[in-house]
């Protein structure tokens, strides 16, 4: 391994002959490499293999083999051109779970063996006022996300957790700790930051009252986080079919949005209220719920508020706050991750084979996903 910069790489040697003839250059130290995604060629495109470049390793990265990656709503905003880019093709994925199999020589954090994930970005300046704040997701000279992002290490643009290796710099890297199920903590490195940093931020107090909308992959979860702050915790849906998972979650009660009797009963209760739901939506019916000083925190990623019908009256008359909030930093990721191994919290999820993306998004976007789309990698890999 001398001059390459990288240190032994035992489990990489390992990889089957069948994984290692798909390499044209080997990824220990000598250049860039080629790896298979799962890609869409323009907007709505069915999902399809590819071949993607990653770059060498180098002395303070990473080379994750990825085991399992999570279907977020925000990989379906962007391959259906919700949000109006346009670079292809497109990887998306940034959900990922993986072994490292390779780490360059400066690495301190992991070893090759350990497991690793990725959440949503692998790259900041690190010396802005937000980085050093341990804020990257919010980097003055602009975060890296995961996947479409411009890639200010290799040229072009980034490729995400679809795939079956990623090189990343360790920093970008989340330690996954031992005994955790990996396909279920993948979510986490998403949804799981994305609801659990509001919490941190607005201080969520034990007893408090706590209303999650939308109980999809973000919503779910956000209901067993806030249920471990031990918060008393009410599920919005617009599926009749999910009210009964509620107590299972760790909710008292969900209630059908257009229940009008239930809207009714819970006026001005709720402390906090988080929206997942991803499109526009009338916001006003829920802000009626918060009490004086009340909250909400809009984490879905819709491109306007067009439609909301907020009345600045009631934002007035309650002191009530309408908040965003996205993702969260590397500590704070970390954060989330222990937190969850400490109390065994993980999503629920559903495993699916890469050939079953397309099919995925299209549950997903009929709010059947009980509750994430886990792609499984290992399995392919195995096989
Ligand atoms: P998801 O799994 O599809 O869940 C969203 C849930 O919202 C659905 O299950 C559904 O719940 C409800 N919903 C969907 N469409 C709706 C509509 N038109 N009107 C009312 N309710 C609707 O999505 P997700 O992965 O949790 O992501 C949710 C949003 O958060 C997306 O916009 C995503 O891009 C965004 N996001 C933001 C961040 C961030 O950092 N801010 C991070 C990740 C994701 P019910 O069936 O219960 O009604
Ligand atoms: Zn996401």
């Amino acid at each position: 391994m001398a001059g390459t910069g990288l240190a032994a790489a035992p489990l990489f040697s390992a990889l089957s002959a069948s994984a290692q003839a798909q390499q044209p250059v080997s990824p220990i130290g000598i250049g860039p490499f080629n790896v298979r995604a799962y890609g869409v060629s323009g907007v709505k495109a069915p999902f399809a293999p590819i071949q993607i470049q990653r770059r060498a390793v180098g002395p303070k990265d990473v080379l994750i083999d990825i085991l399992y990656c999570g279907i977020c709503h925000s990989d379906v905003h962007t391959v259906r051109g919700d949000w109006g880019s346009s670079t292809f093709p497109r990887v998306p994925g940034h959900e990922i779970v993986g072994r490292v199999v390779a780490v360059g020589n400066a690495v301190t954090k992991f070893r090759v063996g350990d497991i690793a994930g990725v959440g949503c970005m692998v790259d900041s300046c690190g010396e802005c006022e937000n980085c050093l704040a341990d804020r990257e997701q919010v980097c003055l000279k602009g975060t890296t996300f995961t996947y479409d992002a411009p890639d200010k290490v290799s040229g072009g643009v980034t490729y995400g957790g679809y795939s079956e290796r990623v090189v990343v710099t360790e920093h970008f890297a989340i330690r996954i700790p031992p005994g955790m199920d990996l396909a279920a903590t993948a979510p986490l490195l998403c949804a799981g930051v994305t609801t659990f940093s509001p919490m941190q931020h607005w201080r969520l107090q034990p007893g408090q009252r706590v209303g999650v909308i939308g109980l999809g992959g973000l919503g779910h979860v956000a209901v067993k986080l806030a249920a471990a702050h031990r918060a008393d915790v009410t599920i919005f849906t617009t599926s009749p079919g999910k009210l009964a998972d509620a107590q299972r979650l760790g909710a008292r009660e969900a209630v059908l949005s257009t229940d009008q009797a239930a809207m009714a009963r819970l006026a001005s209760h709720f402390d906090l209220l988080i929206s997942t739901v991803p499109y526009s939506f009338k916001m006003q019916p829920f802000m009626d719920l918060l009490k004086l000083d009340g909250t909400l925190v809009n984490v879905g990623l819709l491109l306007n508020l067009d439609g909301t019908e907020l009345s600045g009256m009631s934002l007035g008359f309650g002191r009530k706050s309408v908040a965003g909030s996205m993702i969260g930093g590397i500590a704070e990721t970390q954060e989330v991750i222990d937190y969850c191994a400490a109390r065994n919290i993980t999503a629920d999820i559903e495993l699916i084979r890469p050939e079953q993306i397309t099919q995925a998004y299209e549950r997903v976007v009929n709010k059947d996903v009980r509750y994430r789309f886990v792609i499984d990698f290992a399995s392919s890999r195995q096989a």
